[in-house]
């Protein structure tokens, strides 16, 4: 769906009205969470947005795991110019024919047209090579392996908000060694690294595997993904892992010296996850009443919302308010105080729960005297989701709400499992495949189909593979497209 231009009756809209039903109009749901949950806008030039303080929180909580992770697993960060001369995109062939229709183009500088024209980056494998030649002279300098934070802008036809945008913010690995067999392990090494961020910090069940030959990345030898079913049962390619043989080292002379002195191409990876996995969180989990964080990416994991009625009452709860938020706070809770008083308790419930705290903690008059608070999950909506009368005493308070985030985060997890699993079906032939799609759930079947059968697949029902998942089911299998003996399973699926 287009992003639409800045209207300004779209917020107004969402306040007056609450969030669109998911159920009545998924995209409209989305739009309307990202709004009224204050994490994103639209910026002026069609495409692009603005990510407001409270979106980009969960982008530094996966920054902040992703970090660690890569440093962990033997990677240093660093900064390439995000201006790459046109000729650079050009030396690998598959490389610029599939960029192309997305570069944005800088000709002028400083009011003169430029010699050469600039390519505004849409990844960085070019300038990357172009600096490991000169980095790369023997086997002592590898593996090369480095990754950089940046925005990357890719001229998109269809946008959404983070899903898909011109511009957005990630996370680029680049990696350089010595065998094929190491370079193999490192893209297998990186999508294993994602796949356990997606369902320990996400708690998005995602599905990693390989991409078909047709949806491989251009320049790359194999394209590994991890594949997670939205809300709306469409998938979403959440990361991906590439495996780029010696086809850059090729292209850019990136040669080393092997021990007997024999000159060879370094084998390479890349690997990305972007702003797009934020939009990932939001239809994972969100539901009618708006967002719904997992604990262990959320900015605010608690928030108290003290009560008062009577001016007398107001010293005594805040003051009870404020010190459960201290003991929280140094048991190294992210908890926030909504102690405005501009607003009613009732209103803070709402806004609180459409921007999809985990945990609220309610404190009234009586529960000062009775030294205990309310206590409500996002994840169970209603009465069901509360607990009255828990002590406050720090030594029953703390341990029970690390308790309750911790079931929380594993409850999403199992949640957006069990809706995964309850829409893939197991299909063994063309029609079987046609139904399911249509029935708007993903296929798993044998396929050994050309390119070409992938895509009438793709005509035909708007289904594409979406990856070979690296479980596979066990015995002979058939293509379900040409009866041909199979290897191995594809799952199929309409994808944002
Ligand atoms: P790629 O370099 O094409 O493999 O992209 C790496 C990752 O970036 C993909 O797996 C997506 O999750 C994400 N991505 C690709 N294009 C966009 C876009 N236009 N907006 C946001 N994320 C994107």
């Amino acid at each position: 769906t287009e992003v639409a231009t800045p209207d300004s009756n779209q917020k107004s809209s969402v306040q007056e009205q609450g969030i669109t039903p998911r159920s009545q109009d998924f995209n409209a749901w989305y739009l309307d969470v990202i709004s009224a949950a204050e994490l994103a806008d639209y910026g002026p030039v069609r495409g692009t947005m603005v990510i407001r303080p409270y979106g980009y929180a969960i982008w530094e909580a996966i920054q902040d795991y992703l970090n660690i992770k890569f440093k962990e697993t033997g990677h240093s960060n660093m900064y390439f110019p995000q201006f790459i001369p046109y000729s650079f995109i050009e030396k690998e062939a598959s490389h610029v024919e599939g960029f192309s229709p997305e570069l944005a183009l800088v000709t002028v500088g400083g009011g003169k047209e430029l010699e050469e024209k600039l390519v505004v980056r849409p990844t960085s494998e070019t300038i990357v090579n172009h600096m490991f030649t000169q980095w790369i002279q023997s086997y002592r300098d590898l593996p090369l392996m480095i990754n950089q934070w940046a925005n990357v802008t890719r001229w998109e036809m269809r946008t959404k908000p983070f899903i898909r945008t011109l511009e957005f913010l990630w996370q680029e690995g680049h990696t350089a060694h010595a065998t094929p067999e190491e370079a193999e392990r490192e893209a297998m090494q990186m999508i294993d690294v994602y796949t356990k961020f997606s369902y320990e910090q996400a708690a998005i069940p995602v599905i990693p595997g390989r991409k078909s030959r047709v949806e491989t990345f251009a320049g790359a030898d194999k394209t590994y993904t991890i594949e997670a079913m939205m809300g709306d049962r469409k998938a979403l390619q959440a990361g991906t892992s590439h495996n780029l043989g010696q086809n850059f080292s090729r292209a850019f002379g990136t040669q080393f010296a092997d021990e007997n002195g024999q000159r060879e191409h370094v084998w390479q990876t890349s690997w990305a996850v972007s702003t797009r996995f934020v939009g990932g969180i939001i239809m994972t989990h969100g539901d009618d009443a708006g967002l719904m964080l997992p604990p262990r990416l959320a900015s605010i994991q608690v928030v108290i919302v003290p009560i008062w009625k009577k001016a007398n009452e107001k010293d005594e709860v805040l003051d009870a308010a404020l010190s459960i938020k201290d003991v929280l706070h140094v048991a190294g809770i992210k908890v926030k105080l909504d102690d405005s008083d501009q607003k009613t308790p009732g209103w803070k419930f709402n806004f609180w729960e459409m921007k999809g705290v985990p945990i609220r903690i309610e404190i009234g008059p009586r529960d000062v005297s009775s030294k205990s608070v309310v206590i409500s999950r996002r994840d169970i909506p209603g009465k069901p989701g509360k607990v009255f009368g828990i002590s406050m005493e720090s030594s029953v308070l703390v341990p029970y709400i690390k308790e309750k985030l911790d079931e929380i985060q594993s409850s999403l997890l199992d949640k957006a499992t069990a809706f995964r699993d309850s829409n893939i079906v197991d299909v063994s032939s063309y029609d079987e495949l046609k139904e399911a799609i249509s029935q708007g759930k993903w296929a798993r079947g044998p396929w050994i189909g050309s390119d070409e059968d992938e895509l009438k697949v793709k005509e035909e029902t708007g289904a594409t593979i979406r990856c070979f998942p690296f479980e596979q089911p066990q015995g002979p299998k058939k293509c379900l497209m040409t009866g041909s003996p199979a290897d191995e399973v594809a799952i199929f699926a309409k994808s944002y």
